[in-house]
């Protein structure tokens, strides 16, 4: 199966370190993301968070570990004759720092698509991938509806009514038992 895999969230884990950098920038301490628009939980604009990115993407894109069991969980998927296409939200100024990152923690890739936080639908449907790994609901939702079946990994920021085509993940290993059934 073709699958779509999201970076931040599901394959890095990008926001325990989000959070300690941007608590420390903007003096804040927040220890749960209840709400994936950072900005919001922050009470900044966009830009200003958009700004925060930029000036420290190196540091923020490289210090993440691996989400927990995403090396392994990735990996078994291949060795299975999975194909995994990576689509992230991050602009593809932003390809070699992520390369780097994947090569770093060894996570084996061959196509990673960037999206610059526009849709993640229309990628999905120009590389035909048969399902998607996601962590953002909105997201999930829109992928869903346009009939690609969606593990969503479950997050403090993703709680709620789940729709039609979505199913609940808790960890990377739930994730490659759902895929072993299919
Ligand atoms: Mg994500």
């Amino acid at each position: 199966m073709r699958i779509g895999v999201d970076i931040d969230g599901v394959t890095s884990d990008s926001y325990t370190v989000w959070l300690r950098e941007l608590n420390q920038y903007f003096n804040k301490n927040i220890s749960i993301l209840e709400d994936y628009d950072i900005h919001l939980v922050y009470d900044v604009s966009w830009d200003e968070m958009n700004d925060f990115f930029k000036q420290n993407m190196e540091h923020l894109f490289m210090l993440p570990q691996p989400m927990k069991g995403a090396k392994q969980g990735i990996e078994s998927l291949i060795a299975q004759g999975h194909e995994i296409i990576y689509v992230t939200a991050r602009s593809a100024d932003e390809e070699e720092v992520t390369l780097r990152w994947m090569d770093k923690y060894k996570i084996p890739y061959d196509n990673v698509v960037f999206s610059d936080f526009k849709s993640k639908v229309d990628l999905a449907r120009q590389w035909q991938l048969e399902l998607f790994i996601e962590d953002y609901m909105k997201n999930a939702e829109a992928i869903s509806e346009s009939g690609i079946p969606v593990l969503l990994l479950n997050a403090s920021y993703n709680q709620g009514e789940m729709t039609k085509g979505i199913k609940r993940c808790r960890d990377w290993m739930e994730i490659v038992n759902v895929l072993n059934r299919i």
